[in-house]
């Protein structure tokens, strides 16, 4: 996978078991030597296409992740359709019908809810560069539509009411640019937290969205065509809202950290 020859997708959410993996419900049992999986994972990045799937699975010993190989006997993945977000991937719902594996398919480092949440933290902190990219492409987008575009016989750019748009998105990207700066920065000093980078996902997403919609309302009608990068940033965006951790559950993370109190339940 590292090398790119395999695809894998990563199988830990499931219909009733979103925001809180603690709620996850697919066992794995042992028979003899072997493992026996039963479940159904739910939105799945690249389930369909995968080579391989890590699926957590909740065993005796907590939970633990497993490496099913596409084409396993019982494992059958199914695309989602109709989705207007994300449509470069396909998302999947992976069914595991009496899968068994091999004794050495769990992955051995990896024990109770760290495992996957270790690996979500990787990828939040990611997605928060992400985010500031999404953003800038749409504020580049919007600065050169208004220079060009002419309305009331001048420049969309010349106008106050579009400067003060214009001036607050250019506040707000340079913030969030300067806190994933700081959190990578963070992590290069091994001082990142999941309370910081939940602070990290749950700013960049809300100012990224709120940044697209505006350069939306800019480009005008434009704006909602696929000419143009921006409404397709602010639907994917959505999608970005809510994996990786969703902003309320973000927002519970920081509110307990400042807190001392978790109001998750
Ligand atoms: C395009 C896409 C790709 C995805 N890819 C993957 C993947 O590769 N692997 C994977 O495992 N998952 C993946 N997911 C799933 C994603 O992580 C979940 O959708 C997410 O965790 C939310 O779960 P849910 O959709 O079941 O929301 P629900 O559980 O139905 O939540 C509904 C709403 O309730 C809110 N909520 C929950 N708890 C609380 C609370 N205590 N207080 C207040 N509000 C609360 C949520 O924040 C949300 O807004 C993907 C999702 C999408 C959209």
């Amino acid at each position: 996978m590292a090398a790119g020859r395999f695809i894998g997708c990563f199988g830990l959410t499931e219909p009733d078991a979103g925001p809180d993996p603690g709620a996850l419900r697919t066992p794995a049992r042992r028979d003899g030597g072997d493992w026996v999986l039963n479940g159904t994972k739910m939105w799945i990045t690249n389930g369909s296409v995968a080579d391989i799937a890590v699926v957590w699975a909740r065993t005796d010993d907590g939970v633990r992740g497993f490496l099913v190989p596409a084409g396993t006997p019982g494992f059958t993945a199914h695309d989602i359709r109709h989705k207007v977000s994300l449509r470069a991937s396909v998302t999947s719902e992976l069914v595991l019908e009496d899968v068994r594996l091999p004794a050495d398919a769990v992955l051995p480092g990896a024990r109770g809810l760290s495992g996957p949440l270790g690996c979500l933290n990787e990828a939040r902190f990611g997605i928060v560069f992400g985010a500031v990219g999404a953003a800038r492409d749409c504020l580049e987008t919007a600065l050169a539509y208004a220079a060009d575009r002419t309305v009331f016989d001048r420049p969309l750019a010349g106008f106050q009411l579009t400067q003060q748009k214009l001036a607050d998105m250019t506040l707000e990207l340079g913030k969030s640019m300067l806190l994933a700066l700081q959190l990578g920065r963070l992590k290069d000093a091994g001082r990142i937290t999941p309370e910081r980078i939940s602070l990290g996902k749950l700013n960049t997403l809300r100012e990224a969205l709120e940044i697209a919609r505006q350069c939306r309302t800019l480009l005008g009608a434009n704006g909602i065509t696929l000419e143009y990068p921006v409404i397709r940033h602010a639907n994917n965006l959505e999608s970005v809202l809510t994996y990786e951790g969703t902003s309320e559950v973000h927002t519970l993370v920081v509110g307990r950290s400042v807190t001392g109190i978790p109001a998750f339940r």
